[in-house]
Formats: structure tokens, sequence, C-alpha cells
């Protein structure tokens, strides 16, 4: 396994849609923002859990 963290090639991050913090990024072709829910109890009570939508 290579470790990519640094790679310059990530260009998709992911968002809580809560708190909209950051939760991590994705190597993807070109900039792409998906909303998903962190782990905190305030924000993962309210969405189901591990469900990723685009906008
Ligand atoms: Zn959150």
């Amino acid at each position: 396994m290579s470790d990519r963290v640094g790679s310059n090639n990530e260009l998709g991050v992911v968002i809580c849609r809560v708190c909209n913090d950051v939760l991590y990024t994705l190597p993807t072709n070109g900039y792409k923002k998906f909303y998903s829910v962190c782990t905190k109890p305030e924000c993962s009570g309210q969405f189901k859990k591990g469900e990723v939508t685009s906008t």
C-alpha cells in the first residue's frame, strides 16, 4: 500500500452537511464537493450516517 497523503490529485472534498467540517478529501478528476455527516453526535443524529450526496 502506498501512502497518498500529500498527493496533489485530491480535489474532491467531503464536507459535513451539518457543521461544514471537511471530513476528508478524495482523488477526483476535477474539483468536486460532496456532503456527508461527521461522527459528532449532534451531526450524526440528524442525518443517516454514511449517506453521501453530491450537489
Ligand atoms: Zn458535523
